[in-house]
């Protein structure tokens, strides 16, 4: 006998090619005046088209986000956003703009329109990590969910083959680790079921170039952070923190070396969701097929490539271990220092 919780999470969720388009009749429903556009720097432009866009209730933008979401960024923002006089965030852009998006909201109480152009599913969660001097903290709380998520597929187009590698097998991570999450729930394995399914057909074909397969993506995207926002994330994720947070590398990149690792080492111990993720990747096994696509998209390969050095994988097995989050497989220093100094060399997942 099965039991379970499912919470779903309220919100207002806008998809499509074009969905931009009604971004300003969005704004118009949460009662808004002073709508502020937040991006980060190298989205200055975007920013100012979307401003645009809404007219008399554009209010300003705010170019300022940054990964990780650092206290002192939110903290200039919030002065410009006092000085705006805004009534409502609009975040556009990648997990960062998202964080500024949901950093502001938790000072403000002010509602939010997400508009996601990455893969990272933060748009979707109550999930908020700032950091403050070199710490990076996580909190969970319902202030930080956007009230409205306008998908515009066209947004994604942009994306460079790279970047659409690695955020695409991040969100892959929250829908391999949502099928053996310690609360995994018959609604939520659906979707992370259907989300990989989805990003693992269409990923090779959009760093082909094949713009077709980019609503696709995206669709397996907004399922992923359905999938990350509703249940416990695991071993995968705690690395991921701990190798950004402790040790400077970058998000989606170091989600990308982790996942068919984490997801090899997990094998033993959740058969069942291994059996969900192959059947939908298309597989004969979870983790070597996620590693064939990783290859195949060109995803970086290694912790070398992006920068850890060998002697930071002791202490960064001892601090993943130390807290560890709730895994199927019991986890021990040495069997994960293993893990690490495969994902480290390159070697294929074990
Ligand atoms: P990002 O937002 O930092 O974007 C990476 C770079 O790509 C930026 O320079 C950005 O301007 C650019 N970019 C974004 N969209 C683009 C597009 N369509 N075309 C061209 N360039 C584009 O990276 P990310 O991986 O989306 O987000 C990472 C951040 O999100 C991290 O801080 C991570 O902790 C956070 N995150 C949070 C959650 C959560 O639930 N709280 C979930 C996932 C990620």
């Amino acid at each position: 006998m099965q039991h379970f919780v499912w919470n779903a999470a309220p919100g207002r969720v806008v998809f499509g090619a074009g969905s931009l388009g009604s971004l300003a009749e969005e704004v118009a429903r949460l009662g808004a005046r002073r709508a502020v556009v937040l991006v980060t720097p190298t989205q200055a432009d975007r920013g100012a088209r979307i401003l645009a866009t809404l007219g008399d209730r554009g209010a300003g933008v705010i170019a300022r986000a940054a990964m990780h979401t650092p206290v002192e960024v939110t903290e200039a923002a919030l002065g410009e956003l006092r000085a705006m006089e805004g009534d409502c965030l609009v975040a556009m852009g990648g997990g960062s703009a998202i964080g500024l998006g949901k950093a502001l909201a938790l000072r403000t109480g002010l509602p939010q329109v997400a508009v996601p152009t990455t893969y990272a599913g933060s748009e979707m969660t109550m999930l908020l990590g700032q950091t403050e001097g070199a710490l990076k903290r996580t909190i969970r709380d319902s202030a930080v969910l956007p009230e409205v998520v306008v998908y515009d597929v066209d947004l994604t187009l942009s994306m460079p083959p790279a970047l659409t590698a690695t955020s695409g097998l991040n969100a892959m991570a929250h829908a391999v680790e949502a099928l053996y999450a310690v609360d995994a729930n018959p609604v939520t394995s659906l979707m992370a079921e259907e989300s990989l399914r989805l990003l693992a057909g269409a990923l090779p074909r959009c760093v082909a170039g094949d713009a077709t397969a980019r609503s696709d993506a995206l669709q397996g995207a907004f399922l992923a952070g359905v999938c990350l926002g509703a249940v416990s994330v695991a071993l995968h994720h705690k690395i991921c923190h701990v190798l950004g947070g402790s040790f400077g590398l970058p998000h989606a990149e170091t989600h990308a070396v982790m996942l068919p690792h984490a997801t090899g080492f997990n094998a033993p111990a959740a058969p069942e969701a291994m059996a969900r993720v192959a059947r939908a990747i298309g597989a004969a096994d979870a983790a070597q097929g996620l590693w064939d696509l990783a290859a195949r998209i060109g995803a970086p390969m290694s912790l070398a490539a992006l920068g850890l050095r060998e002697e930071d994988l002791d202490r960064a097995a001892a601090i993943a271990v130390a807290s560890p989050y709730p895994n199927p497989r019991p986890l021990t220093e040495g069997a994960i220092r293993a893990l690490l100094g495969d994902a480290f060399a390159g070697r294929a997942p074990s």
